[in-house]
């Protein structure tokens, strides 16, 4: 979009949005207001850029997660991606530079999107969580709940044509289900905060290192993201 016409529609949600809130503070809701408060949600964080999104995280404390962690890990790539991969939540490596995927999944992952034909800098790679839980556990409830508001917008900013989700907590977060990455891993979903959006969920890279077994089906998935991208 034309800056000038970015700054129209920026303005025009800015306003929508007040009039909403001042309708609000006031009590006085329509049918239908909902809908309406959605359409400017989405209208004002398609209009935002990385840039922005990242100043609001700020020195993020949404959750205790802030209490132990180095860096905040926001994601790296081209804001401009076609192919987005979203994993779950910085580990060790990760907390200490402040970049997503360095340690050794992600040196995996950078081998699968190379095998795919393409360089790191050329995708956007962001996770759901953006501190490193404690001792490498599972992000818990309140902690997704917390931060993915941000990966939904990172997504809603670049709209890349497909999020490649890394292992459960990125897939379940993504599609709103409670259905398993072995049973929804290889097949194309539609992403469903956004229309002409693909999610294709595939193994976490260390999930493969500790199941190497596994790395024939990660494969096959990555041959379909190639196909895929071939045919956009
Ligand atoms: N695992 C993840 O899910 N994300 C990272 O950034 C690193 C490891």
């Amino acid at each position: 979009m034309k800056d000038d016409a970015r700054a129209e529609l920026t303005e025009l949600v800015a306003q929508v949005t007040e009039h909403l809130r001042y309708r609000h503070e006031l009590g006085i809701e329509l049918a239908g207001e909902s809908v309406v408060a959605m359409v400017a949600t989405a209208g004002e964080q398609a209009c935002e850029t990385l840039e922005e999104i990242r100043r609001d995280l700020g020195d993020c404390r949404r959750c205790k997660l802030w209490t132990t962690r180095t860096n905040l890990v926001f994601g790296e790539g081209n804001p401009k991606a076609h192919l987005m991969f979203v994993g779950e939540a910085p580990g060790a490596d990760e907390d200490a530079t402040g970049r997503p995927f360095v340690g050794r999944a992600g040196q995996l992952l950078t081998k699968m999107i190379e095998a795919i034909g393409m360089k790191r800098e050329e995708v956007y790679i962001a996770n759901v969580v953006k501190s490193r839980p404690p001792d490498n556990r599972p992000p818990e409830k309140d902690e997704i709940e917390a931060c993915s508001p941000f990966v939904f917008r990172q997504i809603a900013s670049i709209r890349p044509r497909l999020i490649v989700t890394l292992g459960n907590p990125a897939t379940q977060e993504l599609l709103r289900t409670r259905t398993g990455i072995s049973r929804l891993r290889g097949e194309f979903q539609d992403y469903p905060h956004m229309p002409g959006i693909k999610v294709l969920p595939t193994f976490h890279p260390a999930y493969l290192l500790r199941s190497p077994d596994k790395k024939r089906e990660a494969w096959e998935d990555l041959k379909r993201v190639r196909t895929f991208l071939d045919q956009i």
